[in-house]
């Protein structure tokens, strides 16, 4: 939240996403009724347009809740939406989302990113990122497509591409980020004659679920490939506000690309879910219009919209707090979420020590560490069983790596959220893994 204010030298214009943009994309009409949404405003005009459920019949007729204040010392504050805003968040509204939280976002990206309002970008709103990150990966790629995704991955994210086709690229990561030789390597190494992909996807803060976070220098080196190959980054970042490392905060990709000799090359994923609340299902994608203008012709097929009824309230507070009271929020969030990583950590220098190895998250909430399943530490076991089942049976359930890689490929890594456990529960449960491992090597 400290990066200073940077024009872009350069926009790639409109018609550059033409090629980036998936056939389905290409042939997606923009709703006849949607589209006329904004003349609605015009004074003295009568609107017969949208099948609008009349107001007046609805049973609703006040909302008032109350919220912790970041800033005056977690008190509670009662906030109520006024007779206007409860109208709105009752009523079908923008596809992209509500004018004052798309405002209040865009203020965010400048607060937290540099990135000033200009033509070269936009926000769009989605029911979680979850939503928006789908609607961009059907805008972006036609079956078939290959596409570069870090390895391992968010789980989330590979049903997506499997049903869209694609040939999953896995680009290598270790405890630094995306390794960009071996990503250079890669593209550089392309078979002549093939398409070369579009997208990257990547967690950089906190990664689910290696826990990691990308350096700084790792950044510049894959925004400098996506320059060089002309690819997308997709940048999926809901742990961004749960960074606690010791480090300074590394910039957003959204943010650096600002250092590029042209912007436009960065698709962003934000999320309220872990620092507000993941049941107002709302996250927000930014990046260059084109795209997001793809993303609201989904939606205005789809879902028509995002709950305006959760945005409002959302909007409510993030306007009672500002961006000093967002930003000390998070930071207390953070704090949360570090107390839990040194419990946890704990627990595994106490219990595990000799059993596994891991690199301790600085972000995010995730533990990825590799079970030592054999005495000899160089032949690399199958977590996949033994997780499953021996340690379902031991009373302990967390995911086996397999499930983050997009080919299934065996490993020996394990991925644990730390989130939600207090320090005995912690405890125990890594007491429970020791001897899951343990009985594994004896088998
Ligand atoms: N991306 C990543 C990396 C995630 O971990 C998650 C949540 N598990 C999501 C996206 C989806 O989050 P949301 O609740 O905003 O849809």
């Amino acid at each position: 939240m400290t990066n200073p204010l940077v024009s872009p030298k350069s926009i790639l214009p409109a018609e550059y996403y033409t090629r980036f943009l998936s056939e389905i994309a290409k042939n997606r009409k923009p709703s006849p009724i949607r589209s006329l949404f904004p003349l609605e405003a015009t004074p003295g005009l009568i609107s017969l347009l949208a099948g609008k459920p009349n107001p007046d019949t609805f049973p609703f007729t006040s909302l008032s809740f109350s919220a912790r204040s970041p800033i005056a010392n977690g008190q509670e504050v009662a906030l109520k939406l006024d007779e206007k805003e409860l109208a709105q968040g009752l009523q079908y509204g923008s596809t992209a989302g509500l004018e004052q939280l798309c405002d209040w976002i865009l203020g965010l990206q400048e607060f937290s990113h540099g990135r000033k309002r200009d033509e070269s970008w936009t926000v769009s709103i989605g029911s979680g990122s979850q939503d928006l990150i789908y609607k961009a990966v059907t805008a972006l790629v036609n079956p078939g497509d290959s596409v570069l995704v870090e390895s391992p991955v968010y789980a989330g994210v590979i049903p997506m591409f499997h049903s869209l086709h694609c040939d999953q690229i896995e680009v290598e990561t270790d405890a630094h980020g995306i390794c960009s030789n071996s990503l250079r390597s890669t593209l550089e190494n392309w078979p002549v004659g093939k398409p070369k992909p579009k997208v990257l996807y990547t967690v950089p803060y906190g990664c689910n679920p290696t826990g990691m976070t990308a350096t700084l220098e790792r950044r510049k080196e894959v925004l400098k490939l996506a320059r060089e190959h002309d690819f997308i980054i997709l940048e999926d970042d809901p742990y961004y506000y749960l960074y606690y490392g010791d480090a300074p905060r590394y910039p957003s990709y959204f943010a650096l690309e600002l250092q590029e000799p042209e912007v436009g090359r960065v698709l962003r994923f934000d999320s309220l879910s872990k620092i507000l609340s993941a049941g107002v299902r709302i996250g927000f994608a930014s990046g260059p219009k084109p795209l997001l203008q793809a993303i609201d012709q989904h939606t205005a097929t789809s879902n028509l919209q995002t709950s305006s009824l959760t945005q409002i309230i959302v909007y409510k507070l993030l306007a009672a707090w500002g961006y000093e009271g967002f930003k000390q929020h998070t930071e207390n969030v953070s704090a949360f979420y570090r107390e839990k990583r040194d419990v946890f950590q704990r627990a595994m220098d106490t219990h595990l020590s000799g059993l596994a190895t891991w690199t301790p998250p600085e972000a995010g909430m995730f533990f990825w560490f590799k079970l030592l399943l054999n005495e000899d530490p160089e032949v690399e076991g199958d977590s996949e069983s033994v997780i499953r089942t021996n340690a379902v049976e031991r009373g302990v359930l967390a995911l086996p790596g397999t499930v983050f890689l997009p080919n299934g490929r065996k490993t020996a890594y394990v991925r644990a959220a730390f989130s939600l456990l207090g320090e005995s529960d912690v405890d125990e449960a890594i007491k429970r893994l020791k001897q899951v491992i343990i009985d594994a090597r004896a088998a």
